[in-house]
């Protein structure tokens, strides 16, 4: 059977008799594996597709168990993503980021159109790329089943506007907002961590969650709160998806 699909190229491997096998994430099929025996370094449409950074159409052979690409064709390449190191580094994380929590052969339409306006946005921006990945990353949560508490505390529902004086505290632990005494109660348990900003989460979050990637391209976070956002957002991911591409050995920070 053969079936077309939009897709993305999220890595590949060499495998036997010179062929490749591609990791794509396709809008109907979710991730999905397939080989090909195009070669990558021929000027072919095909093998433009197959490059990394690229949006196109695949024709895909599907056998029994496995998926063979018979022809690609290039909608969109977003090749000026190479040619910034920022940029480069950015859209190599958000690939390893959703390699890493998509499923194979799970169809997630939202993310693959969500991941579409990265592309795009990362291409055309020219500062603050960090802030576009971490955009990026906390709209996923919602699509993904981790999105955190942040209308009342995680612990006991207590509302914000209760907490008391100063910004409502985070808890990664418990995955939301704390409140002050169910914060104290918590620190006690071994694998509690906590933050306390000095501002406010719940609107930073809200503001990400809310508006369209593309506000995303002229807005930069103040550094304080960038490089908080970011750690933040490193523990989050990497204890409720398994996944941290904000660690500093990246060499992302500024
Ligand atoms: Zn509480």
């Amino acid at each position: 059977m053969i079936i077309t699909t939009e897709g993305i190229v999220l890595r590949q491997r060499k495998i036997a008799n010179n062929r490749r096998m591609i990791v794509l994430f396709t809008k109907q099929y979710g991730k999905l594996s397939a080989g090909t025996s195009v070669n990558e370094k021929s000027r072919s449409k095909a093998a433009l597709a197959l490059r990394p950074f690229t949006y196109a159409e695949y024709d895909i052979f599907k056998g029994r168990e496995t998926y063979s690409i018979n022809s690609a064709q290039v909608n969109k390449s977003f090749f000026s993503i190479g040619e910034d190191i920022d940029r480069f580094m950015n859209a190599s994380a958000f690939i390893e980021y959703l390699d890493k929590v998509l499923e194979e052969g799970v169809p997630a339409p939202k993310l693959f159109d969500l991941s579409l306006e990265f592309l795009q946005s990362v291409s055309e921006c020219r500062t603050g790329m960090d802030t576009l990945l971490y955009a990026f990353i906390v709209k996923t949560f919602r699509t993904l089943g981790v999105a955190p508490e942040l209308s009342c505390c995680v612990n006991c529902g207590k509302a914000p506007g209760n907490f008391g004086k100063g910004f409502p505290p985070f808890s990664v632990s418990s995955g939301g907002i704390i409140c002050p005494e169910c914060a104290e109660e918590e620190k006690r348990a071994a694998d509690s961590l906590i933050y306390k900003p000095d501002f406010d989460i719940i609107s930073v979050f809200r503001y990400f969650d809310s508006k369209p990637i593309k506000t995303f391209e002229k807005i930069d976070l103040k550094l304080g709160v960038r490089s908080e956002v970011r750690e933040i957002l490193s523990e989050y991911t990497s204890r409720y998806l398994g996944v941290d591409v904000l660690r500093p050995t990246r060499g992302l920070e500024v």
